[in-house]
């Protein structure tokens, strides 16, 4: 969906975006890896059957993996 624009649940090609922020009081689409750090997730949505996926910068992955928050 992020990287072919098709929709796996519908086919569709109408695909929108809508960037992950960080704002105050806990707003905002993010993943809290540490005390200090987050990344953010960004969403891509079907525009005609509704299928959100998420997914977080490539660059991000490596906070992810190596967060103690974590659950395995
Ligand atoms: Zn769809």
């Amino acid at each position: 969906m992020k990287n072919n624009k098709v929709c796996p649940k519908c086919q569709s090609s109408n695909i929108v975006r809508f960037d992950g922020f960080h704002g105050a009081y806990g707003t905002g689409n993010y993943v809290q890896t540490s005390f200090s750090s987050y990344v953010i997730v960004h969403r891509y949505i079907c525009c005609d059957c509704g299928f959100a996926e998420e997914w977080i910068d490539k660059e991000d992955i490596e906070k992810v993996a190596n967060s103690k928050k974590a659950k395995r």
